[in-house]
């Protein structure tokens, strides 16, 4: 289902309603990276960045005397009861965070679930096992997500990061509550999330830039279809240009690429021509040449080292050869672009930035965002997944608007759609 570019029907929200006293289910988003450290399951803070984005949620029920009852998922166990993926460590970081108890159940239902619930005092706190301990959450099982919601009277989702996902604890539970008359409202980044990624790109400031990259074409045709009737500018970077450049007849050598969708990016290009809207392709790359090695990764697949990195100035990348970052020339095109903004928007790495030697575009476009945005006053808004790994690793995280916690759940959203976790929450 689409609905108008980027329109966002107001949602209900805490700040809108009184929770006082009240047993409410909130879904946040704490699927956290942990690490096994002496057998324990632990989270470092730097990974802790899904848990601090609840906190002003967390603090509002709480200071609003809310019976707080949180659910979320972590990893993907498939219907079992897979112990790396426990919730409770989460349960201690975040009592760390609130400095208050955070109560945990090792179920998300059932009679330990009920008993708990109904002695939670105003302001308490109790964390949910995994959702996905259980099968019938994916499948948003209607009977699972009624004795999910069971012991709570109002719903509020937090969880924008899993608001794609019509599963039970972001749906079915919500509409179990909803019909039987309970308030179901969004939380505080809920509606960060709705405010940047929808109503601040409704009409942007213009120029409006929008700067794409990331590995596949495939993952963002929708989401650039949908720009092309907005941005003012296009900037294509990463293993995504490639398909572009062939698009355009020019030699790609070994790059990552898409041949099914030229088409799609030579009707990418043909709009934005018809459209007058400048869409940019990397004029000079970073090359190297991929060499298989006899080493095994985790997965036991072949190790391919990336030899003799150079500057690349010619259209087309050698045969032997793939390109791997945006190229000085190209870097200095872009930041013309990006500090002449008014509202940038940008999603996806320029380069295969985990390898440092090749992070070189990616920091230097993360720099000029974060520059407009002190120096011109644009509106920066990161899209989520990579880029905001990008930016936190150069240092530029708070120096941008807005960075969205979803990745697939910010792409949706862009592209139109309707996310089902968002469809869930009252309108106002
Ligand atoms: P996405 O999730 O689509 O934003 O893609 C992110 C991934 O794209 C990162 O893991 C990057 O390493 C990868 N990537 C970016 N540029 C390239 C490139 N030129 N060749 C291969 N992979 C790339």
């Amino acid at each position: 289902m689409l609905r108008a570019l980027f329109s966002t029907m107001a949602k209900l929200n805490i700040k809108d309603v009184n929770l006082s006293g009240k047993r409410v289910l909130v879904r946040v988003d704490y699927n956290v990276p942990m690490e096994e450290v002496d057998g324990r399951m632990v989270i470092n803070d730097t990974n802790a960045t899904r848990i601090d984005t609840t906190l002003p949620t967390l603090d509002h029920l709480v200071s609003q005397g809310a019976k707080v009852i949180l659910a979320a998922h972590l990893g993907r166990p498939k219907g079992k009861r897979e112990p790396s993926m426990s919730l409770r460590p989460v349960a201690e970081k975040l009592a760390e965070k609130l400095v208050r108890p955070v109560a945990f159940v090792d179920d998300c239902l059932g009679e330990k679930v009920r008993q708990t619930a109904e002695a939670l005092q105003p302001g308490d706190i109790l964390l949910l096992e995994n959702v996905r301990y259980h099968a019938e959450e994916e499948a948003n099982d209607p009977e699972f997500a009624a004795k999910l919601a069971a012991p709570a009277e109002a719903y509020v989702n937090d969880a924008f990061g899993a608001a794609h996902r019509a599963h039970a604890s972001t749906e079915g539970a919500a509409k179990a509550i909803a019909a039987r008359g309970g308030i179901c409202a969004g939380g505080l980044l809920m509606e960060r999330e709705l405010k940047f990624l929808g109503e601040e790109l409704k009409q942007p400031e213009r120029p409006f830039v929008v700067i794409l990259g990331g590995a596949k074409v495939s993952d963002k045709i929708a989401v650039i279809d949908r720009l092309l009737e907005k941005a003012d500018a296009l900037l294509i970077g990463g293993a995504m240009a490639y398909t572009f450049k062939l698009a355009k007849g020019l030699g790609v050598g070994k790059s990552l690429i898409e041949p099914d969708k030229v088409d799609v990016a030579r009707s990418a290009m043909a709009k934005a021509a018809a459209r007058g809207i400048k869409l940019l392709l990397p004029s000079d790359n970073t090359v190297v040449t991929p060499v298989l090695t006899d080493k095994l990764d985790k997965k036991g697949n072949p190790i391919m080292e990336f030899q003799n990195p150079r500057h690349n100035t010619e259209p087309n990348i050698p045969d032997a050869e793939e390109g791997v970052d945006i190229g000085a020339n190209t870097i200095a095109e872009y930041v013309t672009e990006i500090s002449q903004a008014k509202t940038i928007l940008w999603n996806g790495p320029m380069g295969i930035f985990e390898d440092e030697r090749f992070a070189v575009g990616t920091f230097a476009i993360a720099k000029a965002v974060a520059e407009a945005t002190e120096n011109n006053g644009a509106k920066s808004i990161i899209g989520g997944g990579d880029s905001v790994k990008a930016l936190n690793r150069s240092g530029l995280g708070d120096k941008v608007s807005f960075m969205s916690t979803g990745g697939g759940a910010s792409l949706e959203f862009l592209e139109g759609k309707v996310l089902p976790g968002v469809a869930a929450i009252n309108d106002k």
